[in-house]
């Protein structure tokens, strides 16, 4: 019997699965995904192998949320962007005042366990030779507004700027899960039990009983300690599937889900912007290497540009009228053809990240299939959409550059790939799902360590300080005891 058994396989659970295997500890990762090797990667944007890389979950609302779906979860087909938060995202508080995050997580705090990940991890600013031209293009539409942006952190090292990062890196240039967290793991003697779907989980005389499904066969394991590590959507799915062997979770299993206050911007270039109309701005990493916190203290939203392939996507809904037919391949050299002839190369994408609360909770439908319902309570979301809409039309009002947000605002949130806050660490049981050392409220030995368990938006990418958090949950147990 394991001592301790790991649910997922992205950032906190291959991060957990690693430090306690180094500290003697018998690790068994069960994770529902396959696992694929670089000669599995393809750059393609077919929707047979996205569905590989990406799982897509579709709301009632028809919001598709990304989430991780194989071995290293979503550290396979994630942008690169690996950043430390500000103090300010440790300081946020709810409508009555009080801090989201618990007393004990702070900037200053977090910074070793930062430290020990970004090592990890290899992050590094990115030189300016290696900012595609996206990025320029982004810089100079905000200092055309008085607005500063910087180099981005990235965990790429040699990036070759094709622009598939989301599909996964085929030359190998991320540094995922599979080439960091997992292989220390596994060099330490975890066991990764890959197509093996955790249904639920129930107290057992010591530690927990959890039961999956691999090969078809219903199966049970037993371990010490089990860490629930499956991502955003998927962590409250199976706590709500265990509800009646836990009947003392708390209520706020799967509330307070937010999308990091992601919202997308595409704007048309006024002719001889940059004193060119030739940006080539498909071409280069996805995520075009620069950040924007100038409205971060007072407003609370951070900007980055787009970049790569995705925002042809919507180009190339831009331009249908000129275009109805899409190739019949989604990949090769017509493809790449087709995204050159309808990107307009005068067109600019970019983001935001941001402190908005979120107004949606993951809850299961009668058939126990997974929901990330809208609650209806979107109030602070409007705020937060008002205040940060209206500074980027002033944007394009003071450029000349017609922008538009990507997608309607009903549509906020689809394609987001920041799912967080929905099992929150919390001080209280009334406020979140586990304490500050990571463990289910009234459930000994019970942890969630993965996105769903950051208390809060952050206004910039997650994956580091899942990261950071989790370095800080393995040290907490492996201390402990
Ligand atoms: C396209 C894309 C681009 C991104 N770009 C960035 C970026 O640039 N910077 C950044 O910081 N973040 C980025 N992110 C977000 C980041 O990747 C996620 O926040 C992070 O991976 C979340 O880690 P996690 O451990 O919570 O979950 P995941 O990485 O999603 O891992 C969860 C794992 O659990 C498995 N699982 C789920 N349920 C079960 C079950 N019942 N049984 C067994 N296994 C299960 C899943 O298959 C998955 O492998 C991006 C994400 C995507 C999809
Ligand atoms: S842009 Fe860089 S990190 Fe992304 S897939 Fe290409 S080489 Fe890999």
């Amino acid at each position: 019997m394991p001592e301790v058994v790991v649910i997922g396989s992205g950032y906190g659970g291959s991060i957990l699965a690693a430090r306690l295997a180094e500290a003697g500890l018998s690790v068994v990762i069960l994770e529902r995904g396959p696992r694929m090797g670089l000669s599995d990667l393809r750059q393609s944007d077919d929707l047979k192998y996205l569905q590989k890389t990406i799982e897509l979950v579709v709301s009632s609302d028809n919001i598709g949320f990304r989430t991780g779906t194989m071995v290293g979860g979503a550290s396979v087909p994630m942008d690169g962007g690996s950043f430390r938060v500000p103090q300010r995202s440790f300081d946020a508080t709810d409508a009555q005042g009080r801090r989201y995050w618990p007393e004990s997580y702070n900037r200053a705090s977090m910074d070793p366990y930062y430290a020990t990940a970004e090592e990890m991890l290899q992050v590094r600013q990115f030189g300016w030779d290696e900012i595609p031209k996206a990025g320029g293009l982004f810089a100079k539409m905000l200092d055309m507004v008085g607005a500063s942006c910087e180099r981005a952190r990235f965990n790429y090292t040699d990036c070759l700027q094709c622009g598939f990062c989301a599909q996964g890196c085929i030359y190998d240039k991320k540094t995922t899960m599979l080439r960091t967290y997992l292989p220390l793991a596994e060099a330490n003697g975890a066991e990764v039990r890959a197509g093996a779907y955790v249904d639920h989980i129930e107290p057992a005389e010591s530690g927990y009983a959890v039961h999956y499904v691999q090969d078809g066969a219903a199966k049970e394991i037993h371990g010490d300690r089990v860490i629930v590590a499956g991502g955003g959507i998927h962590s409250p799915a199976l706590l709500l599937r265990s509800a009646n062997h836990l009947p003392g979770l708390s209520e706020q299993v799967g509330k307070n889900f937010n999308n990091n206050g992601e919202h997308g911007f595409i704007g048309i270039l006024p002719e001889g912007f940059f004193g060119t109309d030739d940006y080539s701005c498909y071409m280069g990493s996805d995520n075009s290497g620069m950040l924007c916190f100038h409205w971060f203290d007072e407003e609370g939203f951070t900007l980055h540009p787009g970049g790569g392939i995705e925002p042809s996507i919507f180009a190339a809904a831009l331009a249908a009228k000129d275009h109805p037919s899409l190739p019949s391949k989604a990949w090769g050299l017509e493809y790449k053809r087709f995204v050159e002839s309808v990107y307009p190369h005068r067109v600019i994408a970019f983001s935001s990240l941001g402190l908005d609360p979120g107004h949606r909770s993951v809850i299961l439908k009668k058939d126990g299939s997974v929901d990330v319902k809208d609650t209806g309570n979107r109030s602070a979301t409007d705020a937060y959409l008002d205040r940060m809409e209206s500074i980027v039309f002033d944007i394009g009002k003071q450029t000349d550059i017609a922008l538009v947000p990507a997608v309607p605002r009903k549509l906020s949130g689809t394609t987001a790939a920041h799912l967080l806050s929905s099992c929150r660490m919390a001080e209280r049981i009334e406020d979140g799902v586990v304490g500050p050392d990571g463990q289910v409220f009234g459930y000994e030995n019970l942890y969630v360590c993965d996105a769903s368990a950051l208390p809060f938006a952050l206004g910039v990418n997650p994956s580091l300080t899942i990261s950071a958090m989790t370095e800080r949950v393995a040290e907490g147990i492996v201390t402990n005891g």
